[in-house]
């Protein structure tokens, strides 16, 4: 690998959603099947003698990023954190924001990732799907109001919501705009269409991204129902992309894929430029 590549571990495919784009399939009837820890550790520490490492933000997806705590596995998203920031990466954590709807588990979840952030000195990204798919604006709008609230996890946490360039993703974006305004939020946007949202009693502010430039792609349940199309790439920032899921698979740029069985990144990444070759 001699350009620039994203790493993305997906750890299960279950989800409480059931989107009907959904590009994994993913979806309540799946299994939990959790993305081995021991395996997370082996590759992420064999990124130390590769020479052209991976991006420092290391994406942790799924299915639900967040299922563990909905399936009473607290200690799996922590140990996953630690085990990328020890390693010198920042986690970026891919989610739909439902359990925002669950006070107890918001509370939870929030505290457990600002936690790690502090430890290592380093800001945790939370990615929220906001878009015409997912049936999520209570528990998003939470999970900004707690963040932007409270400042020590605002401190901690790096928001960025996630669509598609279409004009009823942005439908959805204005939506949510508009629910946090009538919490008492001032919602200012940039000239890019960033947000600064300043908390209802004035003292916290906080800064969203707003990342509503991907297609939508022929992929999954989409490419099943044959509805949503797109001929372009899905890596669309220029990197190469290896996804590792919990099935033993490793994915090359969306595209090529092979069967772990226990080789090293570096193997895998060789085999696959092989194959292109
Ligand atoms: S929330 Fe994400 S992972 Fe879950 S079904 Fe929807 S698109 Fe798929």
């Amino acid at each position: 690998m001699n350009k620039q590549w994203n790493l993305h571990f997906k750890i299960t495919n279950w989800c409480d959603l059931n989107c009907k784009h959904c590009c994994e399939c993913s979806a309540p009837t799946q299994p939990l099947k959790l993305f081995p820890l021991e395996k997370i550790e082996k590759y992420m520490s064999e990124t130390a003698s590769m020479d052209t490492k991976p991006n420092e933000l290391i994406s942790i997806g799924g299915g639900e990023v967040m299922a563990p705590y909905i399936h009473n596995q607290e200690n799996y998203i922590p140990n996953v954190l630690d085990i990328i920031y020890k390693n010198g990466f920042v986690p970026t954590l891919k989610t739909n924001g439902v359990w925002g709807n669950s006070d107890k588990m918001r509370i939870k979840i929030l505290s457990d990732i600002a936690k790690y952030a502090y430890k290592y000195e380093k800001l945790v990204t939370l990615d929220i799907s906001v878009d015409e798919f997912h049936n999520n604006q209570s528990g998003v709008v939470k999970i900004i109001s707690d963040i932007t609230t409270e400042i020590a996890l605002s401190y901690a946490i790096r928001i960025c919501l996630v669509g598609f360039n279409t004009q009823k993703s942005l439908v959805v974006l204005n939506n949510l705009e508009q629910e946090l305004s009538k919490k008492g939020f001032y919602v200012i946007p940039n000239e890019i269409g960033d947000w600064i949202i300043i908390s209802p009693d004035g003292k916290n502010t906080m800064f969203i991204y707003n990342d509503f430039t991907s297609s939508i792609f022929n992929k999954g349940r989409a490419k099943i129902n044959n509805v949503y199309t797109n001929s372009g790439q899905p890596n669309n920032d220029g990197y190469d992309c290896l996804v590792l899921d919990n099935n033993d698979t490793a994915i090359y740029n969306y595209k090529y894929r092979e069967q772990i069985k226990n080789r090293s990144l570096c193997e895998i990444i060789n085999s696959f430029q092989q194959t292109i070759k």
